[in-house]
């Protein structure tokens, strides 16, 4: 496969695999998905992320035909899908609450869907007895749902889902129920069937870094609408708001007039305190269509930004602040520093030197000096 073949939504000819067109649903004056519009190309996995409410689950559950869209259109492969029964979708789709059957076994579990399809005894045994080697649990084929582990579960779940070779496949919160780890864990077993099956996944999930390692491209959503869709270092570098760039990671916000502006920088001031700084300006992003006298919201994510208890001399941006909070999280630490501009900062910083007793961190009520980059903001016209 070429590198492009791997990322078809960056060619503008692709054709895609699953298109939403004008896509709403309403529940009685309340509007659940709002008019939103969305092509997925075959063999991604596609991260829906949102709050509580946003809508995802209401536009999975159209793409399965669970819910009928108010107005607007489904395809898949080609196929109108509005009007088609769930059952005669080639999408399949995993709950969040797996859903297995208690009293079967695994094996009896995942060929249940065939055997209603009325494939036949021996393709049946062939086929579960293949999935269950992908998700690696071909040992495990004559357990109960209740002799096996959450992580276990989670896979029999995916097995029976997959085993009817769906085109697409939905899973709403897939991890959820499992504990950090195995969350983890389990995050890259599922791209990798993923990768083996080259089935089309739509995955839902409330989980930021959740929806970054495992998605191709992520539809941030809020309050039915897409906010921005993205690949998910496109999402987090670039991100289109405030709104996103608090909802993926975390980030510091500093309001800010354009006072210059040359080929390759702008100059931009914080008014109240009339501190001036850097930034890059990129031909692509939204700083080279600033113009003088506008204002605008530098965003800097935390890990963009120096600390030391000397000035950064290799920073064009710098403030010097005093340490009010510190989080030793082991492998870096996160500070809160309070600066000349009134302005508090999250710094994140590595550990990686091995702390050599109290004096030589930086700890709390130190005088510290911030620095960042002159491309390492993002700006956003606000
Ligand atoms: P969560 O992460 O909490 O599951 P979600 O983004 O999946 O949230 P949806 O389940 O899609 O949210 O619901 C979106 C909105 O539509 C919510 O405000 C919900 O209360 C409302 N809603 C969903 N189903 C119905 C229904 N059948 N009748 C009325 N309102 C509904």
């Amino acid at each position: 496969m070429t590198q492009d073949a791997s990322y078809p939504w960056r060619q503008p000819d692709a054709t895609p695999f699953i298109s939403i067109k004008n896509l709403s649903k309403q529940f009685g004056s309340f509007t659940a998905v709002d008019d939103i519009s969305l092509d997925i190309y075959k063999g991604e996995l596609f991260g829906l992320l949102g709050g509580s409410g946003c809508g995802k689950t209401t536009l999975l559950r159209m793409l399965a035909g669970f819910e009928t869209p108010t107005s607007g259109s489904i395809f898949i492969d080609g196929a109108e899908m509005t009007q088609v029964p769930p059952y005669e979708r080639p999408v399949n789709m995993m709950f969040q609450s797996y859903a297995l059957f208690p009293h079967m076994t695994v094996e009896k579990n995942i060929a249940y869907g065939l055997k209603r399809d009325g494939v036949g005894r021996s393709e049946i045994t062939d086929r579960v007895a293949d999935i269950l080697k992908m998700v690696e649990l071909s040992d495990f084929g004559k357990r109960k749902p209740n002799q096996l582990s959450g992580g276990q579960r989670q896979r029999v779940a995916l097995a029976r889902a997959l085993v009817k070779r769906p085109k697409v496949l939905l899973l709403d919160e897939p991890l959820a129920a499992l504990d950090k780890r195995l969350r983890e864990q389990t995050q890259f077993e599922l791209m990798n069937i993923q990768d083996q099956t080259g089935v089309t996944f739509v995955v839902v999930t409330h989980d930021q870094e959740e929806a970054m390692t495992l998605s191709t491209r992520i539809a941030v959503m809020d309050a039915g609408k897409f906010m921005q869709i993205g690949e998910p270092a496109e999402i987090y570098e670039n991100p289109a708001t405030q709104f996103i760039a608090n909802f993926i990671g975390s980030a510091n916000f500093l309001p800010v007039t354009l006072i210059d502006k040359n080929q390759s920088t702008v100059q931009l001031q914080h008014e109240p305190s009339q501190k001036v700084f850097t930034a890059a300006t990129d031909h692509k992003s939204p700083e080279s269509e600033l113009t003088t006298g506008q204002q605008s919201t530098m965003v800097l994510r935390p890990e963009k930004i120096l600390i030391d208890k000397t000035p950064l001399t290799d920073c064009q941006n710098q403030l010097a602040g005093v340490v009010k909070e510190v989080a030793y999280l082991g492998k870096l630490s996160t500070y809160r520093v309070q600066t000349e501009i009134g302005i508090t900062f999250e710094v994140t910083a590595p550990n990686q030197i091995r702390s050599q007793g109290i004096g030589h961190r930086i700890d709390w009520d130190d005088p510290v000096h911030i620095g960042w980059n002159d491309n390492s903001a993002v700006l956003l016209q606000s």
